[in-house]
């Protein structure tokens, strides 16, 4: 494709096109709620971007403008990277008379950022912030996830629960100011140290997501344009594995886009075409993956828990084959 031809990205996320415009809705890119962790698939798909280094060190600067006045935008491209909620996918769905069906997976989230001075006064608190470790505590049907980011400055935890707070919402709402007490008494049969993490969190400041997923999509492209990232194969969290897919999208579009022959309407559809035909298999499969670690995390009382546990227990007191790492897609 020429060099000159005009992408147009829908949601902030290169390749030696000279005019690709990216929009974004929110004013300015800071902390939404959570960090999250950069699977290794997604970390090679960066450095052979050349950003990793710089992602690795922290050095964050968005040079991007930000327009914010509706407007009639022509392009080439358009790639739609914008989430779980893209107006774009309705847009695309509607032109083909298809839906987005909408998973409720009956599971929330909390999403927590407690800064190190926050827990430097608790040795406890401080050697978990201190360490190279993603720590997991398991209950029935919940789990925490922690593990400190942005150079040991803050640490960062999620937690997944059977959704109380949103079931009567409609569909629309995927985030709500949660009650601290409703949070306590969720965990409030995990360790001591979780008990002090989550009364760190100021009351009225805590953070509630929605979980949903959708069916797989008929399709992700239309004409010139593509779906991308949680527009279009929202995972659930327990892979780590939703924005790594959406970087591999992003490496797989560029690779196409580069080797299609012109900018003509024709030429672009067949390249999308190879783009979907790459990424849809694979990413709908680690959505599935996604839901079955959940599962298994997830486990009530039974046989099938003690096996689980059977397996954890391996991997961390012996160290030898017949462990199970949470995280790893099998
Ligand atoms: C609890 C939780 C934990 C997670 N942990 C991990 C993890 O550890 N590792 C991992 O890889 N993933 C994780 N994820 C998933 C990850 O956050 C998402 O998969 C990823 O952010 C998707 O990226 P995206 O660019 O497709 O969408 P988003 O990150 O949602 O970005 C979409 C952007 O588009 C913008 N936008 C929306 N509409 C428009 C519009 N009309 N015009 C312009 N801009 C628009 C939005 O403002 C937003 O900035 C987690 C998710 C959750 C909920």
């Amino acid at each position: 494709m020429e060099k000159s031809a005009k992408i147009v990205i829908a949601g902030a996320a290169k390749k030696g096109f000279t005019s690709i415009d990216v929009y974004e809705t929110a004013s300015n890119l800071g902390f939404v709620g959570a960090g999250i962790q950069l699977a290794p698939n997604m970390a090679r798909v960066l450095d052979r971007l050349g950003v990793w280094e710089d992602i690795a060190r922290e050095a964050v600067e968005c040079r991007e403008t930000s327009i914010r006045q509706p407007q009639t935008l022509t392009a080439d491209v358009l790639l739609a990277a914008d989430g779980i909620k893209s107006n774009v996918r309705s847009a695309l769905l509607k032109e083909i008379n298809a839906d987005a069906t909408i998973v409720d997976t009956q599971q929330a989230a909390y999403r927590i950022m407690l800064k190190r001075s926050e827990m430097e006064h608790d040795p406890e608190l401080l050697a978990l912030i201190d360490n190279e470790i993603v720590t997991r505590w398991i209950g029935e049907k919940r789990h925490i996830i922690a593990y400190p980011v942005s150079s040991k400055t803050i640490y960062n935890i999620s937690t997944a629960q059977p959704d109380k707070n949103f079931a009567a919402a409609p569909s629309a709402t995927y985030t709500t100011k949660g009650s601290k007490k409703a949070m306590m008494d969720t965990f409030s049969d995990f360790c001591p140290k979780i008990q002090r993490m989550l009364d760190l969190v100021p009351e009225g400041e805590v953070c509630e997501w929605k979980l949903r997923v959708h069916a797989p999509l008929p399709t992700w492209i239309h004409g010139s344009v593509a779906l991308v990232g949680d527009s279009c194969h929202p995972p659930l969290p327990h892979l780590a594995q939703g924005a790594a897919q959406a970087i591999e999208d992003a490496a797989v579009l560029a690779e196409v886009l580069d080797l299609c022959p012109s900018s003509n309407a024709e030429d672009i559809n067949k390249s999308l075409r190879v783009y979907e035909k790459v990424r849809k298999e694979r990413a709908e499969t680690l959505v599935e993956l996604a839901a079955e670690n959940g599962r298994d995390l997830h486990l009530g009382q039974g046989k099938a828990k003690e096996e689980r546990d059977r397996k954890f227990a391996a991997l961390k007191y012996e160290k030898k084959e017949g462990g199970a790492v949470p995280d790893k897609a099998k």
